[in-house]
């Protein structure tokens, strides 16, 4: 048993209470790995003598949080083509000097399965450094059926090493290169439907992630493929309307989607499709940030009654950061979200997204992750950016960072 006392402020986001369930003078007990109580210290039950405990010493308490959107399995570094970026290069001129997806795609079959699972380890590390316990991970730096099968094993073996609940996704991220021909491509997406989508639910994938853009999969070969993924029983995400508005949002609405990626471009009737469907809409700002993209209008996508998630979008090129909490801090500051919008989006509502309904909330029966931060109010960590405020980080009810 595990017992947090003196907790000066509390976030269960019980579904009966307020937007976010907020305690004061609180205490949390786990037991056997899952929340036995979390309320008022006055309501808690007696403790046993043996019970661990830890005292808050007035610091706030919130569920772990869970990361919808994560590319945590690549090698390479693409720092050159950010000094690029950050000094005004196009597109095409950070192409011709080497940069792009390519350089990881190249970097990441270079390297071996060590190497691969040792660098995911580290970066699921500094996840869980920011208070993160359960994440999302989608492979695509391979491409082809056979690279994107081998990425979606190593998740596997770093699933089984890390104290982090990994989720899997297969992605189908861009077509090869190889792929210039009508014909090619058509072949290219056929195999990946009958061999990729049938082999990756077989081997451990809770998801399927298409990337439909311009330069990426058109409108209707992620029709195919989230077909043939559903069909596979297969939960079903969409990167849609992030440089174009292609009308994968409204496709992924009308296919039960669990949740789209990005839609910094995306129209009025595909939001309330979205929103019809219960689809999560797991909004990116670090890309926008990276890419100086329109920022997604959070605002809106609330206001219309969308489920609004935050991601770190954690990968080499477009978003390279581990913080979740950063990500709150630039959805209250650029996207128009309140501090209690930000902690339900990183909380219960990636959750869903994750399909991890026994996670983002500190209920009776939930599972027992929580996080004390430097901080007193929930307010603070989206206010106080750039550093990390999480001190103690418990996963199933044991202590995996701080103390
Ligand atoms: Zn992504």
């Amino acid at each position: 048993m595990l017992a947090v006392t003196g907790i000066g402020e509390l976030l269960t986001l019980a579904p009966d209470g307020d937007v976010l369930g907020v305690h004061h003078d609180a205490t949390v007990v786990i037991t056997d790995g899952k929340v036995a109580f979390a309320g008022p210290a006055r309501e808690a039950p007696a403790l046993p003598s043996d019970a661990l405990r830890i005292d808050a010493r007035g610091a706030l308490c919130t569920p772990g949080l869970v990361e919808p959107h994560a590319h945590p399995i690549f090698a390479g570094s693409r720092a050159g083509e950010f000094d690029l970026r950050a000094r005004g290069a196009t597109y095409g001129e950070i192409q011709a000097a080497g940069g792009g997806i390519l350089a990881t795609v190249r970097a990441t079959s270079a390297a071996t399965d060590e190497e691969l699972v040792a660098s995911t380890l580290a970066r699921l590390d500094r996840l869980l450094d920011h208070g993160v316990t359960v994440c999302e991970a989608k492979t695509g730096y391979s491409l082809d059926v056979d690279g994107e099968l081998r990425l979606l094993r190593l998740l596997g073996e770093v699933k089984r090493r890390h104290a982090i609940d990994l989720s899997p996704t297969l992605l189908a991220h861009v077509p090869p290169p190889d792929c210039s021909s009508g014909e090619e491509r058509r072949g290219f997406v056929e195999r990946f439907r009958a061999e990729a989508i049938l082999a990756a639910a077989r081997a451990g994938a809770e998801a399927f992630d298409v990337y439909c853009d311009a330069g990426a999969f058109t409108l209707d070969e992620t029709r195919a493929l989230l077909g043939a993924a559903r069909a596979s029983g297969l939960a079903l995400r969409v990167h849609a309307e992030q440089f174009t508005n292609t009308g994968a949002a409204d496709l992924a609405a009308a296919m039960g989607a669990r949740s789209v990626e990005h839609l910094e471009q995306i129209a009025p009737p595909a939001i309330a499709a979205l929103a019809r469907a219960g689809t999560v809409c797991n909004l990116l700002p670090g890309a926008a940030l990276t890419l100086r993209l329109p920022w997604p209008d959070a605002r809106r996508l609330v206001d219309a009654g969308c489920a609004v998630a935050l991601g770190t979008d954690l990968n080499p090129g477009s978003s390279l950061t581990e913080s979740l909490p950063l990500m709150m801090s630039l959805a209250c500051m650029q996207m128009g979200l309140g501090c209690a919008e930000a902690w339900r989006a990183v909380t219960v509502q990636a959750a869903r997204s994750v399909g991890r309904g026994d996670a983002g909330r500190l209920v009776a029966g939930a599972r027992g992750d929580l996080v004390l931060w430097d901080a007193g109010d929930h307010r603070e960590v989206a206010q106080h950016f750039g550093v990390n405020l999480a001190r103690t980080v418990v996963v199933g009810g044991q202590v995996v960072r701080g103390g």
